[in-house]
């Protein structure tokens, strides 16, 4: 078994940066214990023997090379060029047999010699080395200075067979975190060992970089669409890339499936925002993999890690949050950020707590706050809104889970909830004798076809008229994806549910293109509301507004009324509705029939008797 401490005897390891590389972009200083193949001079003594060949390399698709030439060292020389018949029988699932390179017009041209041995390499013979997966990982090659008839048979089994234990060489280093066994790049464990190493009393922090070559689901969804094959190719041509780019001497390591991380040499490169740039300009150009042309949403993260956290915490972590956020960014590198990383780990929190809360813990309430009739003073709905009491937490705003039920995926769940509790409860307050309608807030992830269904499903199961429900949308879910959207709201229209526009005012549409959509009412936003008791820029934008969409024949609601002034001024104004604390504070249901009871009349409306 070869030892950690250096190349065994006779052994000599190299690694290229690139393929075929220039001298400038070899890693030399890389220690080569890193990338020894467990007991891979017991393969090459062994084939050398059987074989009676000088010289025995294992070349692999990485650009790893492990050499070995006749028990003696090949004293430290760097193959610079890989030359064509390795690289040829680093991609060949056959056997290959070179008696004589001078005869062979492939190679005939291309001198083959080590420094070590400066004769041209006249015989040549290759078998595919194949990773546990089956895929093809490289070559192990035998050589001569002069040439042969071809391999008995004999030899060519004992070549294969030498194969077989180079790649449980190959896995086994992988196996023991050491290398990717398709990149041939160093793994995580040699990235945190090297950053150890490079932390001390004289150098108390270094800048560690990570790059994600695409978010985790657009990974696996290519994996899914393209296979392995691809992916692994893929790796290897950002990796080839990455190795173009990296400062000279510093090494790559693929930390994760689709993550590489380095340590960098200084912090020159923080004030070299140019230099970043151009990393994610190089990675942002399309890869050719396997013939087929493709490009990866590249995230660059950089952080100032010191021994103190290298100590306690997970570095790798905390730099993928910035290459995370990069990723969506259109710059494409960032450097870590701990407020952004604290927001993360809160809202990953929420996000746990919020799917348990769905699925197993009654935590989740609805509050109601009605809404009332300007003309008649009467309560004519309430709108549903959702609660989250949280054991530690407290109670938990819907500003703060809504858009993370979003982002999570969890706004299925969340509707689906809401859409059965608000229902069961309007339906037994309609059974009770109170005839209100019930107003449902729908994300934009909801919108999708099966929101008809779901709505009908509930609505019989609740034997409740679908005249009675109101759906209410934000302005900018109506105008994201106009076409599907128009065709979902009009088979919603179609059952009899109204539709509602929420906030509006706080997006960028006109009223002209929200026509185009069958919505029944228009909620102008409570900013207005709220402004137009000192502001009369915000009593004209409500005045006008109203108007406009009244005549485009919306009914208007207005949100936010929280004082008895602003009653009386939308009272003055032509909308139809208005909703706010000055009317009620959304209430707990069975608080809802008794406030019922005590407002009915209590409030003035144009024309109440
Ligand atoms: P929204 O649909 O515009 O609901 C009105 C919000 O304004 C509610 O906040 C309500 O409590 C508050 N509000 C009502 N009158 C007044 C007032 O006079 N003054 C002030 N300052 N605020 C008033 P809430 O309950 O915190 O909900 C915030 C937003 O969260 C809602 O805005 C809605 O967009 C969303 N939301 C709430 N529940 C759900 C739900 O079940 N599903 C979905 N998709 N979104 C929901
Ligand atoms: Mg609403
Ligand atoms: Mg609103």
């Amino acid at each position: 078994m070869h030892t950690t401490t250096g190349p065994g005897p006779g052994l000599h390891a190299a690694e290229w940066g690139e393929l075929p590389t220039a001298a400038g972009e070899l890693a030399s200083d890389a220690p080569a214990d890193a990338f020894a193949v467990p007991g891979f001079d017991a393969v090459v003594r062994l084939v050398s023997r059987s074989l009676h060949v000088p010289l025995v390399a294992l070349v692999l698709n990485g650009g790893g090379a492990y050499w070995f030439a006749g028990g003696n060292e090949v004293a430290g020389q760097h193959p610079l060029v890989l030359h064509p018949l390795y690289r040829q029988a680093m991609r060949s699932q056959a056997s290959q047999v070179v008696p004589d390179t001078l005869l062979d017009p492939r190679f005939r041209d291309a001198a083959l010699s080590l420094d070590a041995a400066p004769e041209p390499i006249r015989f040549f013979a290759s078998e595919p080395v194949f990773a546990l997966t089956g895929q093809q990982i490289g070559a192990l090659c035998v050589m001569d200075r002069v040439p042969r008839a071809s391999l008995t048979d004999s030899e060519h089994n004992a070549l294969r067979d030498a194969a077989v234990l180079a790649s449980t060489g190959v896995v086994l280093r992988h196996y023991l975190g050491r290398t990717d066994p398709i990149t041939q790049l160093p793994h995580r464990h040699a990235f945190f060992d090297d950053l150890r190493a490079h932390l001390n009393a004289e150098v108390p922090h270094a800048w560690a970089i990570a790059i994600d070559v695409a978010p985790v689901q657009r990974f696996n969804a290519f994996i899914r669409a393209m296979g392995h094959a691809y992916a692994d190719e893929l790796m290897r041509a950002v990796a080839h890339r990455l190795l173009a780019w990296i400062p000279q001497g510093t090494r790559l390591y693929q930390v994760g499936t689709a993550r590489f991380a380095a340590v960098l040499p200084d912090d020159r490169m923080l004030a070299d925002a140019a230099r970043l740039d151009d990393l994610i300009a190089r990675l942002r150009r399309p890869f050719d993999c396997l013939g087929i042309p493709l490009t990866i949403q590249p995230g660059v993260g950089l952080l100032r890690i010191n021994a103190n956290e290298l100590r306690g915490g997970d570095p790798l972590r905390l730099v993928m949050n910035a290459s995370h956020e990069a990723q969506r960014s259109v710059r494409g590198w960032a450097v870590y950020d701990r407020t952004q990383d604290q927001r993360h780990q809160q809202e990953f929190f929420l996000v746990t707590e919020l799917a348990a809360a769905l699925t197993e813990r009654a935590e989740l309430d609805l509050h109601y706050q009605p809404r009332v009739d300007l003309d008649s003073g009467r309560c004519v709905g309430v709108e549903a809104l959702a609660r989250w009491n949280h054991p530690t937490l407290g109670s938990v705003p819907p500003s703060q889970f809504i858009g993370l039920a979003e982002r999570a995926g969890l706004m299925h769940s969340l509707t689906q909830w809401v859409l059965e509790h608000g229902v069961a409860q309007l339906a037994a307050w309609r059974r009770a004798g109170h005839d209100i309608k019930l107003s449902l807030n729908v994300s934009s992830t909801d919108l999708g076809a099966d929101l008809v269904g779901r709505l009908q499903r509930v609505a019989a199961h609740h034997d409740l008229n679908l005249e009675a429900l109101e759906l209410e949308f934000t302005e900018n879910t109506l105008l994201e994806h106009s076409a599907a959207t128009h065709r979902h709201l009009s088979a919603i229209r179609a059952l009899g549910a109204s539709i509602a526009i929420d906030d509006f005012g706080t997006g960028y549409s006109n009223l002209a293109a929200l026509r185009q959509m069958p919505a029944t009412s228009l909620k102008i936003d409570q900013s207005f509301v709220r402004g137009m008791g000192s502001s009369r820029h915000d009593e004209a934008i409500v005045r006008s507004v109203t108007e406009l969409a009244r005549s485009l024949g919306f009914r208007v609601v207005v949100e936010g009324v929280e004082t008895m002034q602003l009653y009386d001024s939308v009272l003055g104004m032509a909308c139809d509705e208005a909703q706010g604390f000055h009317i009620a504070h959304p209430l707990p249901a069975n608080e809802v029939p008794a406030w019922l009871a005590a407002h009915r009349g209590a409030l003035p409306g144009r024309r109440a008797v």
